[in-house]
């Protein structure tokens, strides 16, 4: 499907990426990255040659959630060699910095590091290459938006009203930079208890449904809060992997065949 090219000299494509997905949200803390993790192990086991960039700069995760460490090689000095696990080709800038540094870089660092991970990783031939965005809509969101070609983004948020405000926001700036987007997902949807099974709704249920019917964006998923995610994720292997027959791995497989 060509798109049409908003950005004065044109997005660019990643060598041998043939899509880039974004996976967004407005607030932090709403599981984007547990999303992003899940979702690329998903497209993996679905025979899918998938990476995963973890531009979330100022907290990343992906190393601890793909159970991934150690600073990534680079052979040339020109190029930097990924790192693999569960089927993912997997970069993050959190491989880059040391564990507890905070990252203080000005905007024009934030691009030049992204641009950097983008082309510089030798990330080979993938179908699918999801990002893992910093919340909100910053440098990091506009450069990906501006130079390089993304296929599509797929905002995470929960049903409260304060991360749905920010959601909308990041639809519209997606909007605005003319990327498609797939779809939302709401995360912490409802709470399974992990000894008897209740279901409560914590936080409300059906904003994320409602929100995205309104702006006519299709809901992907409703993912519930349960203890399983955070500890497999906390494990270094997400749901998806660590327990794949459990509803929430179906759920994720589900949306990956829909990408
Ligand atoms: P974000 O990327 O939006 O900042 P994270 O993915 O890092 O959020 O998630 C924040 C914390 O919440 C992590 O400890 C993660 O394991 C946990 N978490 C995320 N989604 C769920 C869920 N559906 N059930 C249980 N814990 C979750």
């Amino acid at each position: 499907k060509p798109r049409p090219k908003a950005a004065p000299q044109g997005p660019q494509a990643v060598p041998g990426v043939a899509r880039i997905i974004a996976v967004a949200s407005g607030k932090g803390g709403v599981g984007k990255s547990t999303i992003a993790a899940n979702l690329a192990c998903a497209l993996a086991a679905e025979g899918r040659r998938v990476g995963l960039l973890d531009a979330d700069v100022y907290g990343p995760s992906q190393p601890r959630m793909l159970g991934v460490s150690g600073r990534p090689a680079s052979p040339d000095g020109k190029t930097i060699l990924p790192l693999r696990n569960h089927g993912v080709t997997m970069m993050s800038l959190g491989l880059m910095t040391n564990d507890d540094q905070a990252v203080v870089w000005r905007g024009p660092m934030l691009m030049g590091a992204l641009q950097q991970m983008m082309m510089q990783v030798q990330w080979g031939a993938l179908d699918v290459l999801i990002v893992d965005l910093p919340p909100g809509t910053g440098d990091v969101q506009l450069t990906l938006t501006q130079k390089f070609v993304v296929d599509g983004a797929i905002i995470v948020s929960t049903p409260q009203d304060v991360a749905l405000l920010d959601a909308r926001k990041g639809i519209d700036m997606f909007r605005q930079m003319k990327t498609p987007i797939l779809g939302m997902i709401e995360n912490m949807s409802t709470h399974i208890c992990s000894n008897c099974g209740h279901e409560e709704h914590l936080f409300g249920h059906g904003g994320v449904a409602a929100e995205a019917d309104k702006l006519g964006v299709p809901l992907l998923a409703e993912i519930p809060l349960h203890l399983d995610i955070r500890t497999t994720s906390d494990g270094g292997a997400p749901i998806v992997v660590a327990k794949p027959d459990s509803p929430q791995a179906q759920a994720f497989r589900e949306v990956a065949r829909g990408l």
